[in-house]
């Protein structure tokens, strides 16, 4: 039997993004820089915290793959704004940059001063530095990296 540690709330996180991501419209370029290559999708909202503080909610047992199987589209379901609306496709360098600012799995509160920052970063791109040295489209591969 398993029990409910961090191993298995990483994996009930898995499932629900193996669910979503087919329904996600990712941007073609970053949305800081413009670049093409090596985009990963952000949420402003911690999916890891959302389904953990929604599961001591509604008292559901998502340490277990039946048990968060059971119940991941009605997660899903509830949180379509935080899952599908509240995104940003990054390409890996600033995807990095804003969670090293804003932690692993940047707390609900966070989301704001996130969406702030993002702007100020892309304002400063329009701005001035150009995105001259990635103009290939490489690769356009998909990941959500490490990042919850
Ligand atoms: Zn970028
Ligand atoms: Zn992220």
């Amino acid at each position: 039997m398993a029990k409910n540690t961090n191993e298995n709330k990483r994996i009930a996180v898995k499932h629900v993004r193996d669910r979503a991501k087919s329904a996600y419209e990712k941007d073609t370029q970053c949305y800081v820089c413009g670049t093409s290559q090596d985009l990963e999708l952000h949420h402003t909202h911690s999916v890891t915290i959302l389904l953990n503080e929604w599961a001591a909610r509604t008292g559901y047992d998502i340490s277990t793959d039946e048990g968060i199987l059971a119940v991941r589209d009605e997660f899903i379901e509830a949180h379509r704004k935080e899952i599908y609306d509240d995104v940003y496709t990054l390409c890996n360098k600033h995807h990095v940059k804003l969670h090293s600012i804003y932690g692993k799995a940047p707390t609900a509160s966070s989301a704001p001063k996130q969406a702030v920052w993002l702007a100020n970063q892309r304002a400063r791109f329009v701005n001035g530095e150009t995105n001259t040295a990635e103009e290939t489209i490489k690769s356009t591969g998909f990941s959500f990296a490490k990042f919850y």
